[in-house]
């Protein structure tokens, strides 16, 4: 191993980082090395070093266990480090970063993780540009929360928005449930109840706004505030990428700066440094995004019964224009009797259906009334 790769594995299964350098002396180092390094170039002469991410499970049955395996030991030494730790982790992910870019800005949501990310960008760069996306169909509460913080804080705020209608797109391409539609019971479920689903809302009405808003600010490098412990997905990708890496979809890095952080962190920072948090967590809602979204409308601890509660008008409205959809979802779901499904198999992909309901329903006599199947599900949330 030469001596550059030699000093990438040692400051990935450290850090989790890529290295900086100047871009005349970085390039000495690449050139010295035998393999093709992943680099990225900013546009004031640094460079980034990133180490390989492992082979595929087909080219090398080991390699990806045996890194996650070394990655998830170290998390392990990461997580187990106080507020103040993490705070120290969050700030060196944030150094690199603009050690390899001046240009950056903290991609804000208006929940409860972007936020403490903010805070602690805000505290090193006070101008840093923050930008929400806009999609249209996100709740009052949110918006207006958002706008006060831009205000309060004195941010650097943009606000973008997507040139589709959330409604529009959903009737032209489908409608975003359990996030993907791509799976095989997500297809069979879309067959039989003959409901178009879509894995581009988010392509088309986040990522292409957020696209456009990097390219015409030049920005290099991206805050997030998402976090390890989130999912399975998350961990896999971590392992691969690390806490810096490069985004082909927005042509930028991107950090994670609360790689390590649990939930009870963010709650511990947010009470320390009293930050105001989004009204709608009090409100009940796990999630501040889309209020019309449909991604979790299989899952048990659905929004959807939130939404039907605290936001009775706008569920109204959801009902209106996808109900249908809905109802037919429901009623497929609750009658597909010969798939056979390891729940715990796909786990990790995207939370899949809680067969709570479905079983609630198979021993109600399987009610043949779509209305009542969809009353059942909303009325009495488990
Ligand atoms: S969160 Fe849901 S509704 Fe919002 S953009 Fe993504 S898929 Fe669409």
């Amino acid at each position: 191993m030469s001596n550059i790769e030699e000093r990438l594995e040692a400051r990935y299964f450290d850090k989790f980082l890529p290295l900086i350098y100047s871009k005349s002396f970085g390039q000495r180092l690449i050139d010295s090395s035998p393999h093709q390094l992943r680099t990225w170039e900013s546009r004031t002469g640094k460079v980034a070093i990133f180490h390989r991410p492992p082979p595929t499970i087909k080219e090398d049955a080991f390699a990806k266990p045996e890194r996650l395996g070394r990655v998830i030991k170290q998390l392990a030494v990461c997580y187990r480090k106080d507020l103040r730790g993490k705070v120290a982790l969050a700030r060196e992910v944030l150094r690199t970063l603009f050690e390899a870019t001046d240009n950056v800005a903290v991609a804000f949501s208006g929940g409860r993780d972007s936020l403490v990310a903010l805070d602690i960008a805000r505290k090193i760069r006070p101008d840093i540009p923050v930008m929400i996306v806009n999609t249209g169909i996100e709740f009052p509460e949110s918006i207006k929360y958002v706008r006060q913080l831009a205000q309060d804080w004195n941010l650097n705020f943009y606000e973008v928005k997507p040139k589709v209608d959330f409604w529009k797109l959903t009737g032209e391409q489908g409608i975003p449930v359990a996030g993907r539609g791509n799976t095989t019971f997500m297809r069979d479920l879309s067959n039989k109840a003959d409901v178009k689903l879509s894995n581009s809302c988010c392509r088309r009405m986040k990522e292409t706004p957020a696209r456009q808003f990097y390219r015409e600010h030049k920005i290099e490098g991206v805050i997030t505030g998402l976090r390890v412990s989130e999912s399975l997905m998350r961990k896999l990708n971590f392992a691969d990428y690390g806490a810096l890496r490069y985004s082909k979809t927005y042509n930028t890095l991107i950090a994670w700066c609360l790689y390590a952080w649990k939930d009870q962190d963010i709650a511990d920072y947010i009470q320390k440094y009293k930050l105001p948090l989004n009204p709608l967590y009090n409100m009940g809602y796990q999630r501040v995004g889309c209020w019309s979204c449909l991604q979790d409308m299989l899952y048990k601890d659905s929004r959807l019964f939130t939404l039907q509660k605290q936001h009775p008008k706008l569920y109204d409205v959801l009902i209106k224009n996808l109900g249908d959809e809905m109802m037919r979802l429901y009623s497929v779901w609750a009658d597909i009797e010969d798939f056979e499904l390891d729940t715990k198999e796909l786990e990790g992909l995207y939370r899949p259906c809680d067969f709570v309901m479905l079983e609630q329903y198979r021993k109600e006599n399987k009610k043949d009334s779509r209305t009542d199947l969809l009353d059942l599900e909303i009325e009495n949330p488990s």
